[in-house]
């Protein structure tokens, strides 16, 4: 059976070397003649051994020694000197693995991927690491495309946040067929010179892109696809959120605020300070920090409307360009959430504590004993840390009761984009808490309305939808630049 599998060899012994089928072979010619002067010649010069991996064989790795020979050209007068014995196919020149070998790798690889078809391939006794598939996936030619007629274009990340190019996809075939460098307008430009057979481009709304396609291809329809006008609802939802976020916040902590503006009187009338309690130089480093805060939201404000960038303003209130674009973007200062924890190992026993203090028990080391009886786990010392920002924020004697976190605005903007049917009982009860407000509704109502004339194709609606937005935008905000921004939309439109 061997010689069969080894065409143009002649197997001399199969030997076995750890889990390795070695099989010394020889290329069956007795005679080869001289390329240059036509002489055949049987005079061996010297042989070497030529070592490659095969497909296994009875469930062995397969390693082929292929013993080649070099010959003497026995013509005096030619000036080739020695020739090298032709190799059979299963053999090629400087080869360390067998063309069928690498070509069940490179099925493997396209199949799987490189390092998931390197697991496979260790399995089926096959060697070739994750670097080896990917090697040979990348010298397999693609095979040829016609020239696209449809094209989508759009960003590709090559090192996501900081380097950008663009990735042209032909859309009747469904593959990639080129990256460019970068985003510039300019690029797409010459590549679509390149292939003027592009009738139609997709792509989303970035200005230099609608340059590129109209320099490069002014006869192509460029259409705005489905997913980006999804992507660009979904962050206009967003910014709005942001706007809303701190009369939502006010909305769900009711209790707080009401338990918070009763407590600090009580706590002004109170006697001398009580023991752990901060001294007036503790007392004012928050006011201070406020108040800086403060200063530093307004001297924002009147800096974007002198038209300064977020990073200036950023560096002159010594804040990162996050929290100014949050602030510029919302109606009043948020709060300050510097120090603020989602959950503690203190929650459980949080109900004790404050029956503990307001019974007047101050012994830290005592109510730390106590709610270890109780099953607490920690320190003594997180314990401490407690009861001093209790203190600290003067709510000792008053229970506080934790409401959840407001959710991100990225979050809740996928509440307001799905339907009503879609909505996880989560997000309905999110859903239930936004609707009372009025701004959210008329909002949600409109994304809603959009979304469907996305889906179902709409066109006929759009002008109408448009009207309905300026109406909206108008009621709430009667300044100049809403209704210019609905009017730019609509001036966009072809
Ligand atoms: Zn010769």
């Amino acid at each position: 059976m061997l010689p069969l599998l080894i065409p143009g060899c002649r197997v001399h012994a199969v030997e076995t070397s750890g889990t390795t089928l070695v099989i010394p072979a020889q290329i069956i010619l007795k005679a080869m003649p001289c390329p240059v002067c036509n002489q055949y010649s049987a005079h061996v010069h010297r042989s070497y051994q030529h070592c490659l991996r095969d497909l296994p064989v009875f469930d062995q790795h397969e390693q082929l020694q292929l013993l080649v020979r070099r010959f003497f050209c026995i013509n005096t007068a030619c000036a080739r000197g020695t020739l090298a014995e032709p190799l059979p196919e299963v053999a090629p020149r400087y080869a360390r693995r067998t063309p069928r070998l690498t070509q069940v790798l490179r099925l493997r690889a396209c199949a799987a991927g490189a390092e998931a078809g390197a697991r496979a391939t260790h399995h089926l006794h096959m060697t070739g690491s994750g670097d080896t598939l990917l090697r040979i996936m990348r010298a397999t030619s693609a095979p040829p495309l016609p020239p696209p007629q449809i094209l989508d274009v759009d960003d590709c990340g090559f090192r996501k946040g900081r380097t950008y190019g663009t990735i042209l996809v032909n859309l009747e075939q469904h593959r990639p067929i080129a990256i460019l460098p970068d985003r510039a307008a300019e690029t797409l430009a010459n590549w679509l010179r390149e292939h003027p057979r592009v009738q139609i481009i997709t792509r989303n709304r970035a200005l230099d892109y609608a340059r590129g396609a109209a320099n490069g291809a002014p006869h192509a329809l460029q259409v705005a696809d489905r997913f980006h006008l999804v992507c660009h609802m979904r962050e206009a939802v967003e910014r709005m959120l942001v706007r809303l976020r701190p009369a939502l916040r006010q909305q769900q902590e009711p209790d707080n605020e009401a338990a918070s503006h009763s407590v600090a009187p009580a706590m002004d009338a109170m006697p001398p300070r009580a023991r752990y309690a901060p001294g007036p130089s503790r007392q004012r480093i928050p006011v201070a920090r406020q108040q800086a805060r403060r200063q530093c939201y307004e001297l924002a404000k009147t800096r974007a409307a002198q038209g300064c960038s977020l990073r200036q303003i950023a560096q002159e209130c010594a804040v990162t360009p996050t929290t100014i674009r949050s602030w510029l973007q919302s109606d009043m200062l948020p709060p300050d959430r510097r120090g603020y924890r989602a959950s503690s190992k203190m929650d459980p026993f949080v109900a004790y504590l404050h029956q503990r203090l307001a019974e007047g028990c101050t012994n830290q080391s005592r109510l730390w004993r106590e709610i270890c009886e109780q099953g607490f786990t920690d320190t003594r010392s997180l314990v401490s840390t407690w009861i001093r920002a209790q203190r600290d924020t003067s709510a000792c004697t008053t229970p506080r009761t934790r409401t959840p976190p407001l959710p991100c605005a990225q979050q809740v903007s996928w509440v307001i984009l799905r339907r009503d049917a879609e909505r996880t009982r989560e997000a309905q009860t999110q859903w239930q808490r936004m609707s009372q407000q009025r701004a959210v509704v008329e909002g949600a109502t409109l994304v809603q309305w959009f979304l469907t004339m996305v889906r179902e194709r709409q066109a006929a609606t759009f002008d109408a939808w448009l009207t309905a937005c300026q109406d909206v935008l108008c009621q709430n905000c009667p300044t100049l630049p809403a209704c210019c921004h609905v009017m730019t939309l609509r001036s966009r439109q072809p």
